[in-house]
């Protein structure tokens, strides 16, 4: 590629509000056949509200529950977090991290926290083979939110959901990709149900969607893809590390992503806007072909 022309090209694409760490990966860009997004944060808004939180244990009420859970998810930069925070501040409940002992993430699982001398354990299912136990709920996954579970040692004490919107332009992003000849997936940690309630909002945009997975499992799907043809991963937060550094091009949400999401990717989106995707497409395969 002449020094010109991809100056030009990495230019522009940075006053459009997309960042390409250097002409290399802008040649590879014109070459991406696949493309992969993370759902929460990167489909999805990543902005949840609470629907429903409530209590499966007759000796914890709904506000020591919440207490607990406020408390907990104070510690954590997931995008569930402060809308749980924030729920329980509503309802005049105060959040302690500081009473909070040993804090422990588990990517695509969920946390842990140590608080009125009990261990409590929030998270999607997998996270009761964590506490030691089985989740016995009927899960209320049917209107496709996503559904956290509540464990006290290896007792189930709650159950609360969340729901969130797709973002403006995620289904014209995927059409346009389309329309450039690439393949698309979805990737999540979240449940087969809160997967599909999102491609249901895309009208089916997408070719693939897979659901459970962990952030190593996004990563081999990512190495499973390369096979295919060169892969591009879009991704928000740490459980996307893997998954971006595995993909030939990494592509990270700037405003509202993870810091290290941000440093393990090749192209930042400043605006968060995903319809930036296809045209950097458009604008590298443009690029290279005044060179040849
Ligand atoms: P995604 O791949 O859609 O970005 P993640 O891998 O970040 O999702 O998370 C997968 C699932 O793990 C979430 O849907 C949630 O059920 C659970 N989880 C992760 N972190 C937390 C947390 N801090 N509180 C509650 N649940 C969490
Ligand atoms: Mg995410």
């Amino acid at each position: 590629s002449t020094p010109v022309a991809t100056f030009c090209a990495l230019s522009n694409a940075a006053k459009s509000g997309l960042l390409i760490k250097g002409g290399d990966y802008l040649e590879i860009l014109a070459k991406i056949k696949n493309l992969a997004f993370d759902k929460t944060g990167t489909v999805t808004r990543g902005e949840f509200s609470v629907e429903e939180f409530q209590s499966l244990d007759e000796n914890v009420s709904t506000e020591t529950l919440l207490y607990w859970v406020s408390s907990i998810e104070s510690k954590s930069s997931h995008p569930m977090a402060a809308p749980l925070v924030g729920y329980a501040k509503f309802l005049s409940i105060e959040p302690k991290p500081e009473q909070v002992e040993d804090f422990q993430n588990f990517p695509g699982e969920g946390i842990h926290g140590r608080i009125d001398g009990r261990d409590i354990f929030i998270g999607n299912r997998r996270i009761a083979s964590r506490a030691g136990c089985e989740i016995g709920v009927k899960d209320s996954t049917g209107d496709g939110r996503t559904v956290g579970y509540i464990f006290s040692g290896s007792t189930e004490v709650g159950i609360f959901s969340l729901s969130d919107t797709c973002r403006t332009g995620a289904e014209e992003a995927i059409r346009k990709l389309k329309s450039l000849g690439l393949r698309t997936a979805m990737l999540t940690g979240d449940s087969q149900a809160a997967a599909m309630n999102a491609q249901n909002q895309l009208h089916h945009a997408l070719d693939e969607v897979r659901a459970e997975l962990l952030p190593e499992d996004k990563a081999r799907f990512i190495i499973e893809l390369k096979k295919i043809g060169p892969t591009a991963m879009v991704g928000d937060g740490v459980n996307d590390a893997p998954a971006l550094v595995s993909a030939d091009i990494g592509i990270s949400m700037g405003v509202s992503g993870s810091a290290l999401a941000t440093e393990t990717s090749h192209v930042i989106l400043m605006t968060n806007d995903v319809r930036k995707i296809p045209k950097a497409i458009s604008l590298a395969r443009k690029a290279l072909a005044k060179v040849v």
